[in-house]
């Protein structure tokens, strides 16, 4: 098939650029991809597994002589680079990024793009809660959406080139207005995963209370209580709030008023929920239950479900 760029540099080599990488290449949509990371040892395993065509050891080498230039570490970390490659794009080159927020990395990247340069923010949003160079896979974008943000005004070759990348991904892909994918990603996923850290961490200190209590009433202790029964609904929790913990910090930290807004909404729902079970009500609760399961049936519908597998070494795949 088609190339569609001769260079694409790849700044930040985990889970989400190392998928790209190998998309890219099932693809054939580049004639090359440079790589680069911070740490010399994600370069060495970079290296070593054959991710990219050449990994570099400066985001300005990698991006030099870049048609197309994808940002894909943490968020907080999308400005410093910026400005450190800036002076090494080429003109008439794109810069895009894989980050989980879009108002904050077109704040923090916008003003480091040179005249002639274009700048279309996207997001994959696809994922799992592994991390690092040797977490991808080429499918990793297959049916899953991929949505751009370009600010008003962007190039629309530069943003068809990128369509087209993420398109012979796998991927189907929406534009929207950055402000309205952050409160949208609010509620799908980044409340989601707020809400997996804290029941986790709660029930960790739920286990670590029990085990006391016992052992101050002389009774043997189970150990592990929380892993050993964690199939009963749990696991799933567990699963996601073992993703990243500073790719979620920066959601959070950059996503504040988005996040906050949706979570005074789930508050309010969840203390309905709470006082239908304090009363008794329990048309209330079938009724939530109800309509929650029909919002489920929707995801299915659209083939965004992923797979659940309860066996050990599964590969579910997550939306993020
Ligand atoms: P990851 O697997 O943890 O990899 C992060 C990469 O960024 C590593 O190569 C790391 O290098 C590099 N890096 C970290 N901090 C850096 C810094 N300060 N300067 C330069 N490089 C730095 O991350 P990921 O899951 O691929 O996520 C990357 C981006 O994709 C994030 O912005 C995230 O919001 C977005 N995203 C993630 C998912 C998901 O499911 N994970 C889904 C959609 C979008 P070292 O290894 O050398 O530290």
């Amino acid at each position: 098939m088609a190339q569609v760029y001769d260079r694409v540099a790849l700044i930040g080599l985990g889970l989400i650029a190392s998928s790209m990488f190998w998309a890219i290449r099932r693809a054939g949509l580049a004639g090359e991809v440079t790589g680069y990371a911070r740490s010399a040892e994600t370069r060495d395993t970079a290296r070593e597994i054959g991710l990219c065509d050449r990994v570099c050891d400066s985001a300005a080498e990698a991006v030099e002589g870049a048609d197309l230039v994808v940002l894909c570490t943490p968020v907080s970390a999308f400005g410093d680079l910026a400005a450190k490659f800036r002076p090494a794009l080429k003109p008439g080159a794109i810069v895009s990024d894989v980050g989980s927020v879009k108002l904050a990395v077109i704040r923090d990247v916008g003003p480091h793009i040179p005249q002639g340069v274009h700048f279309v923010p996207g997001h994959p949003i696809a994922g799992t809660e592994l991390s690092g160079p040797e977490a991808g896979f080429a499918e990793m974008f297959e049916h899953r959406y991929c949505i751009l943000t370009p600010p008003p005004g962007t190039d629309r070759g530069a943003v068809e080139k990128v369509t087209e990348l993420w398109r012979r991904a796998g991927s189907m892909v929406d534009e929207m207005d950055a402000n309205h994918h952050d409160r949208v990603l609010a509620i799908t996923s980044h409340l989601p995963h707020l809400i997996a850290y804290t029941i986790v961490g709660t029930a960790g200190d739920l286990e670590s209370q029990l085990r006391r209590d016992d052992t101050e009433n002389g009774d043997v202790v189970e150990t592990r209580e929380v892993i050993k029964y964690s199939a009963g609904g749990f696991r799933d929790f567990t699963r996601i709030a073992g993703s990243d913990p500073i790719m979620w910090r920066d959601v959070f930290l950059n996503n504040r008023d988005a996040v906050l807004e949706m979570l005074g909404r789930f508050s309010e729902d969840l203390t309905a929920l709470q006082r239908a079970i304090r009363w008794g009500e329990g048309e209330t609760l079938e009724n939530w239950f109800r309509h929650t399961r029909e919002i489920r049936s929707g995801v299915v519908e659209m083939g965004q479900a992923g797979q659940f597998i309860a066996t050990e070494g599964d590969d579910d795949d997550s939306q993020q």
